[in-house]
C-alpha cells in the first residue's frame, strides 16, 4: 500500500497547502493533524505541520514528494489553539503554514522537539538560608537561595532564567551541599501552600462591583474595563487572576510592546506564589520554547507578554486579560497583520473563557461593541486611594509667540510649579530638534530623496534625519535652491523643547525621554530612578512618557500641540489625539498631589477639545462615535485596504486597476452586495524609501460580504501576472489608511 497523502501547511507566503507522501513505512492514523513534519521542498527542507490526509491529490502521482521525516508523534498546540491559527489565517487572509510560523517559537519551526528540557527541579536543602557563610561572597548564589525559599517544592530547571537564575549558581550550590536535584512534577504535592505572597487590597466599591461581575461569569464573556487612569485596573486583574488560580485554571495577560517594564512584571510576581512566565524581547530562543512549553503543559500558572502571547497554548486556560486594549502595538503592522486584542475575543470564546479589555480610553471598535451588547461595560470611575483627577484646560496660543514649541504663559506656570518643589511633565511627540529646515530666502525646505517627506534637523551630532526610510545627510550650509545663507530649523522637536527649557530653568534638571536618549538598556531604568527622587525636574519626552508609568510628584502635564490630531487625512486621528492626550495626562498627580494638564491649541473652540477638557473620554466618544456612523466609518462598517509597491508607479497601477476589475467581476458574478471599492489612490506618503506605493480600500457594510469577496479575490490576485512584479499585501481591518 502506498504511503498516504498529507496536507502540509509550509511557511511560504502563498496561500495554500501542499501535497506530500507520508513519511516511508508510516501509517495514516499514526500521521496526526497538527503534527509536524520535515519535507523535502526546492533544494532544501522545511519544517510544516500536518493540515489534513486525503486519498487524492491533484499533483500526478509521480511528481508528489516523500516528506522525510515525522517529528511529533501528536499535535503540537492544544485543538483550541490549532483552531485559533486556522481561523486567524482565513480571517486576515494569510496563509495558514505562514500564520503558524508567526504563532510558533522559533525553534519548534526548525524542528527542535517540543518537550521540557529535563523534568527537574531545584530544592533547596534544609540548613540553607540566604546568609549561610558558604555563600557570603556569592551574590548569583545568594539570589538563587532566596529565589528557591520562595519555591519549597522545587524550581523548574526551564523556569531558571525566568528568575534571572544561572545554571552556574545552581550547581556550585548543589556543590556546597545547598541544593539538590529533584524529579517529581510540582502538581504532584498535596502540600497546599498559599498562593498569595502579599495580600490583596481591600477593592473599593467599583472595583468589587466589576470583581463580581467577573467571578460570577462563566464560561465566555468579553468586559470592557473602562477605568480612568489609576483607578485600580490592574488591582481588578490580579483579583481576577487569584479567582482564576484558585480554580487551578491559568491566565493569559497581554500587555502593549511598552508597558511590559520591570515594574509590571515585579506587580505580578510579587503578588502570586506560583510560576510566572514571562515572554520578553530579552528571552533568548531555547528560554522562549521552555516557556511556551512550561505554558503548554500546565507548568505555568500565569503567562503575561506583549502581541504575539496571544498564541501561547495554555493546558487549562481560564482566564485572558488585554491591558490597555485601544494600544497600537496589538496590531501587527507588516506579515500576518493581525490584531491580538481581537484574537484574544475570538479565543476566549473559542476556550469558553471570560476575556477582561482593559483602558482609560477603550478604542472605538470596543466602545461599539458595548453599544451593540457583545461586550458587558464595567466602569471605574474614580482613582483609587486618594488621587485626585487631573484639571483639564485648554490654553489658546493663537497669535502667542512659540520658543522651543511653548508659549510665555506656560513657562510662567512651569516656575510655579517648580519653584513649589513639583516636577513638571512636557509632551511632545517629536523627537530630533525641528520637523525640518526651511530657506528664509525662498522657502525651500529639507526633503528626504527617497520619500515623500521632510527631513527633521538634529542637533547632536548635526544632522538631517529621516524618520520614515532612517537615511541620513550632513546639514546644509546654503540653500540648494537658492544659495541663499539663511537657513532656519521650524517648528519643535523634543531637542529643541530641551534647549529653551534649560535656558528658562538653569537651575532645574531637565531630563529628555525619547527614542534618542534612552537607546541604552539601562537608560530608563537611571531615568526613573531620578524622577521617582522626587526632586523637582522637567521632564521633556515623546509617548515613550506616556505610557504605563507612574509619576507621582508631577503635578503640570503640558501638551504643546493637539491640533494634528483634530485635522488629520486619517479618520481615526481625533481618537488617537483623545487617547494620547489622555494617557499623558493621567502621569500626573497621582499621589496626594493634584494635577494640572494644559493643552496648548490654536483651535481652543473646537467641539471635540472643549468635550475633552470640560467632560470625559466618554462624552468626547460618543459626538466622534456618532459622526463616524453618519460617515459609514468603521467601527459602523469594515474595512480591508489592499497596499501594493514598486520601483515604478505605473506596476502598482497595473496591479491595483487589476484588481478592482476582478473584484467588480466578482461582485457580479456572485451578487455580493454593501461593499465599495475607494480607489487605488496613492498612499499618503506615496514614495518612501525610494518606492513608490499605492492602496486600494475595501469599504462594506456587513463583515461577511467584505470576506466573501476577499476569499474570492486574493484566490485570483494570486495568480495575476502583475502580482509578480509588485510587492503586495492585505490588510483586513487597518488601523493606518
Ligand atoms: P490603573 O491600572 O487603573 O492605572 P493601578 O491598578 O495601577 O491603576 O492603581 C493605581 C494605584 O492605586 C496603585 O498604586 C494601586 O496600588 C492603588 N490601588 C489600587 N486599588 C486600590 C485599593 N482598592 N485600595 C488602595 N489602593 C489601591
Ligand atoms: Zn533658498
Ligand atoms: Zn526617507
Amino acid at each position: 500500500m502506498p504511503a498516504p497523502i498529507i496536507q502540509v501547511a509550509l511557511p511560504s507566503p502563498l496561500r495554500r497547502l501542499f501535497d506530500y507522501r507520508g513519511p516511508a513505512g508510516v501509517r495514516a492514523e499514526h500521521l496526526p493533524i497538527g503534527a509536524r513534519v520535515r519535507v523535502p521542498f526546492g533544494n532544501r527542507q522545511l519544517v510544516g505541520l500536518i493540515a489534513g490526509i486525503a486519498e487524492h491529490s491533484s499533483v500526478p502521482a509521480g511528481k508528489l514528494k516523500q516528506a522525510a521525516e515525522l517529528l511529533d508523534h501528536q499535535s503540537l498546540l492544544p485543538d483550541s489553539l490549532w483552531q485559533l491559527c486556522r481561523w486567524t489565517a482565513s480571517y486576515y487572509q494569510h496563509g495558514l503554514g505562514d500564520t503558524l510560523s508567526s504563532a510558533l517559537p522559533v525553534l519548534l519551526r526548525q524542528g527542535e522537539p517540543a518537550l521540557a528540557r529535563q523534568d527537574m527541579l531545584w530544592q533547596l536543602l534544609p540548613g540553607a538560608y540566604p546568609e549561610h557563610p558558604a555563600i557570603s561572597r556569592a551574590p548569583k548564589q545568594k539570589q538563587a537561595v532566596q529565589t528557591l525559599a520562595m519555591h519549597p517544592h522545587g524550581l523548574s530547571h526551564a523556569l531558571l532564567s525566568q528568575w534571572g537564575l544561572t545554571r552556574d549558581a545552581l550547581e556550585s550550590l548543589e556543590r556546597k551541599g545547598l541544593v539538590q536535584r529533584i524529579t517529581q512534577s510540582p502538581h504532584h504535592s498535596n502540600e497546599p501552600r498559599p498562593l498569595l505572597r502579599e495580600p490583596a487590597l481591600q477593592p473599593n466599591d467599583e472595583q468589587q462591583a466589576a470583581l463580581d461581575r467577573i467571578i460570577a461569569a462563566e464560561g465566555f464573556q468579553c468586559w470592557l474595563l473602562e477605568g480612568v487612569t489609576g483607578s485600580g485596573k490592574t488591582e481588578v486583574y490580579l483579583q481576577a487572576i487569584e479567582h482564576c488560580l484558585k480554580r487551578q485554571r491559568q491566565a493569559l495577560v497581554l500587555i502593549p510592546e511598552i508597558g511590559l517594564t520591570p515594574q509590571t512584571m515585579e506587580r505580578f510576581r510579587r503578588r502570586f506564589n506560583v510560576p510566572v512566565v514571562i515572554l520578553h524581547s530579552g528571552l533568548n530562543d531555547r528560554e522562549r520554547l521552555d516557556a511556551w512549553i512550561a505554558a503548554r503543559d500546565g507548568e505555568a500558572s500565569i503567562v503575561i507578554g506583549t502581541r504575539s502571547a496571544i498564541f501561547t497554548p495554555l493546558a487549562r486556560p481560564g482566564l485572558i486579560i488585554v491591558d490597555e486594549e485601544h494600544d497600537l502595538s496589538y496590531k501587527q503592522q507588516d506579515g500576518l497583520r493581525y490584531n491580538a486584542r481581537d484574537l484574544a475575543v475570538y479565543r476566549g470564546h473559542l476556550e469558553q473563557v471570560g476575556v477582561i479589555l482593559g483602558s482609560a480610553t477603550p478604542s472605538f471598535e470596543s466602545l461599539h461593541n458595548v453599544q451593540r451588547g457583545r461586550y458587558q461595560l464595567l466602569r471605574l470611575t474614580q482613582r483609587a486611594g486618594n488621587a485626585q483627577p487631573p484639571r483639564f484646560q485648554s490654553l489658546d496660543i493663537r497669535s502667542r509667540p512659540l520658543e522651543g514649541g511653548m508659549s510665555r504663559p506656560l513657562i510662567q506656570l512651569m516656575g510655579e510649579h517648580l519653584r513649589q518643589g513639583n516636577q513638571v511633565l512636557v509632551f511632545i511627540n517629536r523627537r530630533g530638534f525641528a520637523p525640518t529646515l526651511m530657506c528664509h530666502d525662498c522657502g525651500w525646505m529639507a526633503e528626504c530623496r527617497r520619500c515623500d517627506a521632510r527631513m527633521t534637523l538634529h542637533q547632536f551630532p548635526p544632522q538631517l534625519h529621516c524618520h520614515h526610510c532612517g537615511s541620513q545627510r550632513p546639514v546644509d550650509r546654503t540653500c540648494p535652491s537658492c544659495q541663499g545663507e539663511q537657513l532656519r530649523p521650524v517648528g519643535a522637536g523634543t531637542e529643541r523643547t530641551e534647549e529653551h527649557l534649560i535656558s528658562c530653568f538653569p537651575d532645574f534638571p531637565v531630563l529628555r525621554i525619547d527614542r534618542d536618549t534612552m537607546g541604552r538598556k539601562q537608560a530608563m531604568q537611571e531615568m526613573l530612578a531620578r524622577i521617582h527622587s522626587g526632586e523637582p525636574c522637567v521632564l521633556v519626552g515623546t509617548q515613550m512618557l506616556a505610557k504605563g508609568h507612574h509619576f507621582p510628584d508631577v503635578t503640570l502635564v503640558a501638551i504643546l500641540d493637539a491640533d494634528g490630531g483634530l485635522f488629520s487625512a486619517d479618520f481615526r486621528g481625533p481618537e488617537r489625539m483623545a487617547q494620547q492626550i489622555i494617557q499623558v495626562a493621567g502621569r500626573a498627580g497621582r499621589a496626594s498631589k493634584p494635577g494640572q494638564v494644559i493643552i496648548q491649541t490654536h483651535m481652543a473652540e473646537h467641539p471635540l477639545l472643549l468635550d475633552l477638557v470640560e467632560h470625559d473620554y466618554a462624552r468626547f466618544a460618543e459626538r466622534e462615535l456618532a459622526a463616524r456612523q453618519q460617515a459609514g466609518l468603521p467601527p459602523y462598517s469594515f474595512t480591508a485596504l489592499l497596499r501594493a509597491e514598486a520601483n515604478d508607479l505605473a506596476q502598482t497601477d497595473a496591479f491595483l486597476d487589476g484588481a478592482v476589475e476582478l473584484a467588480d467581476g466578482l461582485l457580479a458574478r456572485h451578487r455580493i452586495q454593501g461593499l465599495e471599492l475607494l480607489g487605488p489612490v496613492p498612499s499618503p506618503m506615496e514614495r518612501r524609501a525610494g518606492r513608490y506605493r499605492a492602496q486600494l480600500l475595501i469599504l462594506a457594510t456587513q463583515r461577511s460580504a467584505l470576506h466573501q469577496l476577499l476569499h474570492l479575490l486574493l484566490v485570483e490576485l494570486e495568480q495575476q501576472p502583475q502580482a509578480r512584479r509588485v510587492r503586495w499585501s492585505i490588510d483586513v481591518d487597518p488601523m493606518d489608511m
